[in-house]
């Protein structure tokens, strides 16, 4: 076998098990061996620039970053959907279609209205060549390079697709992966997103399309438009796509008339929350092509298409007792503690109250009967107060202004809506919640050690801060609740053991507000160890790519802080990593700070190497050229639209000896 039919043999296979997986939901394929694949793709494709392909599996982990979002005009402009609410409301719009079309047995097919961002996605020859967002309806943005890492957009299609058209979506981020994210959102000290709908059409937007590989997003096909497209239904259409490979949910009824859509509209109404992602309502059209074009548009929608919105299921129940919850960074959280009800499938005890305002603005009091609903967001609200059930005695709800937890004075400060408890070293739920997090898997990941042992521990007073956990002995531990020798001996180990664990992961350990993972890393590079970084400026961290005014206030505010400072004295004296290990410290310099150096075609050395030693030192590699980029390093067999792109930039282009050269 040639290596470019190995190539092509590898991407084939490669696409087919991304389809069993993402668009059947059935894996063929361990995780494992799919990623051994892939890493063969990756390295072939290096090694052979000259077989490029747009769509190869490849480039659904991303890595490409768009700075600036271009305008597409769409060739055939994106409607919005009249709504209606009731079966009148479709009785009547039955009855206008019936006189247009002068046929008293139209048919319709129903579908979920997705609750998610929209997408047009153009295909020729069976590639993806373009994604656009719906913006205005008539031009939106192009993000075909974050379109390409959600898995279950094919980039390539089978069967007897049209040679040209386009289809259109919704974006969605199911529950599932929405609330994984926000864990590690909530872990990193950030605050968690609020809902699905708007993480998902701002994940479109995203600069850096390793960041949208990375999040769960998914896209559910329901339109195709184009010429000769050889489609004369809707019903055929959704079968049509899902045979070219789309994601076309499976849930989507034909009916003869809008008593049975509204069956359908039943039944979705109370089984749509068993569903993996949110929907709004049923989108009813009319079934035929033919009957479509000769209803055509109003304004701003199409005539032959209605959309019916469920209500947001609201019920009211009695809200027993206020309290206030004390997150790791001291911010108070109320909460609303319900007689138990039954809301959109589950039982529901506790609901958010956001903040202070929000009690004073619904003037939400205990012993209140309360309207809560479950709309686009995970954790049900408060919406309302039934005032004519109000309790004679009932009282005006007073926000606390002691921590619960520590009695400490409360603080709000100017354009935070939430009040914190400023005890951040000495408020049990803080200091636990501290140590928590520098345990956790991606910070010191110490074995043998849960959240639970942690808040033993800090109750029976052996730790009281993160450094406390060194100290520790089997001895001290033993004669604690449910600890046996065994578990002991390996929470003393795993402590031991973590000393290992490399300087930019303690950095995030630490708990710095707002340095998550990432910026932990860029911050170790920068900075190399921790003395450096401990005497940086606000102006000079700001300095550093990606970090703004608020992490760098943050870093400061972490070091100027005695106890921080002798927590980091006493983690020293333990043996724990604060400086970059020296394999990772090897030739670095800073020889090419502040340049943008682009690499294409083949080189002597890995392409990889050649990109770490300009990392290394100091640079920074770019993916595409721009008036920015400082060099292009060519290798053999690079593509001639790089070289035109780089001479009419005038972007210097260099061999790799003259890179090499440039350094010593
Ligand atoms: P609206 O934004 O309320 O005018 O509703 C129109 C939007 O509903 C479209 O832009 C689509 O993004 C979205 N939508 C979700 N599911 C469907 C579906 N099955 N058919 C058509 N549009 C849908
Ligand atoms: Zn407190």
């Amino acid at each position: 076998m040639s290596v470019q039919e190995k190539i092509e043999a590898l991407r084939l296979e490669l696409r087919q098990h991304n389809h069993n997986y993402y668009v059947l939901d059935n894996a063929t394929i361990s995780d494992y061996e799919f990623d051994v694949k892939l890493k063969e793709l990756q390295d072939l494709e290096e090694q052979h620039p000259e077989f490029y392909d747009a769509n190869s599996p490849t480039l659904r982990v991303g890595g490409q970053i768009t700075k600036n979002f271009n305008t597409v005009v769409h060739e055939h402009r994106m409607y919005s959907l009249d709504n209606s609410y009731s079966q009148e409301d479709l009785m009547d719009w039955e009855k206008r279609i019936e006189k247009i079309l002068g046929d008293s047995n139209v048919e319709f097919t129903c579908e979920l209205k997705y609750d998610g961002a929209s997408i047009s996605l153009t295909y020729e020859e069976g590639q993806l060549v373009r994604a656009v967002t719906r913006g205005d309806g008539f031009q939106g943005d192009e993000v075909t390079t974050n379109i390409k890492t959600i898995k279950s957009v094919p980039l390539q299609l089978h069967g007897d697709f049209p040679a040209k058209f386009d289809i259109r979506g919704e974006i969605v981020l199911p529950f599932d992966g929405f609330h994984k994210m926000n864990e590690e959102r909530i872990a990193n000290g950030e605050d968690p997103y609020m809902n699905p709908r708007n993480t998902a059409s701002g994940s479109l937007k995203l600069q850096d399309s390793a960041l949208v590989a990375q999040r769960p997003l998914e896209c559910l096909l329901y339109g195709v438009v184009g010429e000769n497209t050889g489609i004369t239904s809707q019903f055929q259409m959704l079968e049509k796509a899902r045979e070219w490979g789309f994601k076309v949910p499976t849930v989507a009824k034909l009916c003869k008339s809008v008593a049975e859509v509204m069956a359908f509209v039943a039944h979705w109404d109370v089984h749509r929350h068993q569903l993996p992602y949110e929907t709004d309502g049923v989108v009813v059209k009319v079934n035929l092509l033919r009957h479509q074009e000769e209803l055509g548009y109003t304004a701003k929608s199409p005539r032959w298409a209605m959309a019916y919105k469920f209500k947001a299921e609201q019920v009211t129940t009695v809200l027993n007792e206020i309290t206030y919850q004390v997150g790791r960074t001291g911010a108070i959280t109320p909460v609303a503690n319900l007689e138990p009800v039954l809301l959109a499938g589950t039982t529901v005890k506790r609901a958010s109250l956001h903040n202070a305002d929000q009690i004073e603005k619904l003037d939400i009091r205990e012993g209140d009967t309360v309207f809560v609903e479950k709309g686009g967001e995970i954790i049900p609200k408060i919406v309302g107060v039934n005032r004519d059930l109000r309790p004679q005695d009932s009282e005006v709800t007073q926000y606390i202004t002691e921590c619960p937890e520590c009695h400490t004075p409360l603080v709000r400060s100017a354009g935070d809506a939430k009040h914190f408890c400023p005890n951040e070293y000495g408020c049990p739920p803080q200091i636990t919640g501290k140590i928590q997090h520098f345990i956790s898997r991606k910070a010191m990941d110490i074995d043998g050690l849960g959240s639970e042992t942690v808040e033993l521990l800090f109750k029976e007073g052996l730790v009281t801060n993160y450094a406390d956990l060194y100290a520790l002995s089997v001895e001290q531990i033993l004669p604690l609740e449910r600890m046996a020798e065994k578990s002991a001996v390996n929470l003393v180990q795993g402590v031991a053991k973590s000393v290992e664990v490399p300087f930019e992961r303690v950095l995030f350990a630490l708990g710095i507000r707002f340095v998550g993972e990432t910026v932990a890393k860029k911050l170790a590079k920068a900075y190399k160890n921790i003395d450096a970084l401990m005497y940086a400026s606000a102006l000079e961290l700001a300095t550093v790519d990606e970090i703004g005014e608020r992490i760098a206030t943050s870093v400061v505010d972490f070091f100027q802080n005695e106890t921080n400072l002798e927590s980091i004295n006493r983690l020293k004296s333990y043996g724990l990593q604060f400086e970059l290990s020296a394999d990772k410290l090897l030739n670095q310099t800073e020889k090419l700070k502040g340049q943008t150096f682009v690499v294409s075609g083949v080189f002597e050395m890995s392409r990889d190497d050649l990109k770490k030693m300009i990392e290394d030192n100091g640079g920074k590699v770019g993916s595409s050229i721009s008036s920015k980029t400082a060099f292009l390093v060519a290798g053999d067999k690079m593509g001639p639209s790089k070289r035109t792109k780089a001479e009419n930039l005038k972007v210097p282009i260099i061999t790799e000896q003259e890179f090499l050269d440039s350094l010593t």
